[in-house]
């Protein structure tokens, strides 16, 4: 550990000095899925690849993709590579868009996954010093105890405050002396505009920096919450089926990192699953490079985004990734122009009149998808007049068609009408007839 770096061997690693350690890690991982867990031995052979015939990293392009419904399909240890007595952590989704996908760990796995949590919370300056509150939730959800581990490895104070009970939240920063929060973005928003509405000022508290991650967010919610929470808002990435949180986190440039020497990264088209050059956007692919419970080989995230081999001035040379579009599952199809949320987002965020809070409904019109936005306006809109406040929806709506290019009906609705988010925000409504 450096002031600069936790770990800088790997953080400022050379270039082929990391490949050839990726490509070390990938034989042994492509020989452990294939010789510990039939469904990957069906799959190699079904697509004719021993692990043997990846001699170099681009080899990993002949190998069969896992896809989720192949950890649906062997719930709940199916895709467990050691038996139950070697697992010492077994973390599971919500499961919100079907049964839950489990996600067992090693002994070995927990220690990787904290030291990487550690990694990226110490890039966002997180110290032994801080203070820590941790406002993810706890419990199933790799989130909160992912956090968690990674603080106390760093030996911050943690509070676990867990999601929800959003005044306690408050109140727990003004009477601890939080430096750090971590939550989701949607979250943190939920936080700031409870806090002004109780007359407490997030800006002038304790807090400088957030942690946030878990979902989708523009970088014009980031800004935002940096104007009106004071707060740095740095950022996580990861999901279940890859450890957590800990896949990649953001340094004080905003760039994306991506720990990959524990997680090798693709990005794919995800028409023709051909591999798509370092620059253009795709369909982020992940292969585990050193799990031993639940090794996963070239999972397709569904999550779009573009992968960059860039100078980043905070010395770190671990590849970038740019922040996440929106899942492919998100992506709407609206007059023919695909839209994800975070674009109608970044254009809500340029409203100072609004509360950042949104959601979207998707209804059918014939065969024709179509969508409404609904957000809400500051106090001071309402207090002027439903004049005002059409006047608003009007102008929001032309923005969108300049900027996106789609005709969608904005509506201002009423005050705290939508659901404040505490975890992962529902963003779209969908009452198309199934
Ligand atoms: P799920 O939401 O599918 O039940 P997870 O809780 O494992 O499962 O969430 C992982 C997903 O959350 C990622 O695939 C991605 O879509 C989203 N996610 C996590 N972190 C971020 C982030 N920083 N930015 C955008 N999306 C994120
Ligand atoms: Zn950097």
């Amino acid at each position: 550990m450096s002031e600069k770096y936790w770990d800088a061997k790997f953080e400022t690693m050379a270039e082929n000095q990391m490949k050839a350690f990726q490509l070390e890690k990938l034989k042994e991982t492509l020989k452990w899925a294939y010789e510990k867990i039939p469904h990957y031995k069906k799959a190699f052979d079904e697509k004719g690849v021993k692990p043997e015939d990846c001699q170099k990293l681009e080899d990993l392009a002949k190998f069969p993709f896992t896809v989720k419904t192949a950890l649906r399909d062997n719930y709940p240890f199916g895709l467990c590579a050691v038996p139950l007595s070697e697992v010492v952590r077994i973390h599971a989704s919500s499961g919100t868009t079907g049964k839950p996908i489990t996600g067992p760990y090693t002994k070995e796995d927990l220690e990787q996954w904290t030291e990487c949590m550690a990694r990226g919370l110490w890039a966002q300056e997180v110290r032994p010093d801080s203070i820590l509150q941790n406002a993810y939730g706890m419990g199933l959800f790799t989130g909160g105890l992912g956090f968690l581990q990674g603080a106390m490895r760093i030996g911050c104070a943690v509070v676990p405050s867990g999601a929800g009970m959003t005044e306690r939240q408050i109140l727990l920063i003004q009477d601890f002396g939080t430096t750090a929060l971590c939550c989701t973005p949607s979250y943190c928003m939920t936080i700031i505009e409870r806090a002004e509405k109780m007359g407490v000022d997030i800006k002038n508290s304790t807090v400088r920096t957030g942690h946030f991650g878990a979902e989708p967010w523009s970088i014009e919610m980031r800004d935002e919450i940096e104007s009106r929470g004071g707060i740095h808002a740095y950022e996580h990435y990861g999901l279940t089926e890859l450890m957590g949180p800990g896949v990649s986190f953001t340094c004080e440039n905003y760039s994306i990192h991506i720990n990959e020497d524990h997680v090798y990264p693709e990005i794919v088209d995800p028409a023709t699953l051909e591999p798509v050059e370092l620059g253009k956007e795709g369909e982020l692919v992940f292969t585990a490079l050193q799990r031993r419970a639940m090794p996963m080989i070239r999972y397709r995230t569904r999550d779009i985004c573009t992968l960059r081999r860039e100078k980043c001035d905070c010395g770190r040379t671990l590849i970038t990734m740019d922040k996440i579009l929106g899942r492919s599952d998100d992506m709407m199809i609206i007059s023919g122009v695909n839209v994800f949320p975070s674009q109608v987002e970044s254009v809500l965020m340029e409203f100072k009149e609004v509360e950042p809070v949104y959601q979207i409904r998707l209804a059918k019109k014939g065969y024709l998808d179509v969508m409404y936005v609904e957000t809400e306006a500051r106090p001071e809109i309402y207090a002027a007049g439903q004049a005002k406040v059409d006047e608003l929806a009007k102008r929001i709506s032309s923005r969108i068609q300049q900027v996106i290019g789609i005709n969608v009906p904005v509506s201002i609705t009423p005050q705290d009408s939508i659901e404040r988010s505490i975890g992962k925000a529902k963003r779209i409504i969908d009452e198309r007839p199934k």
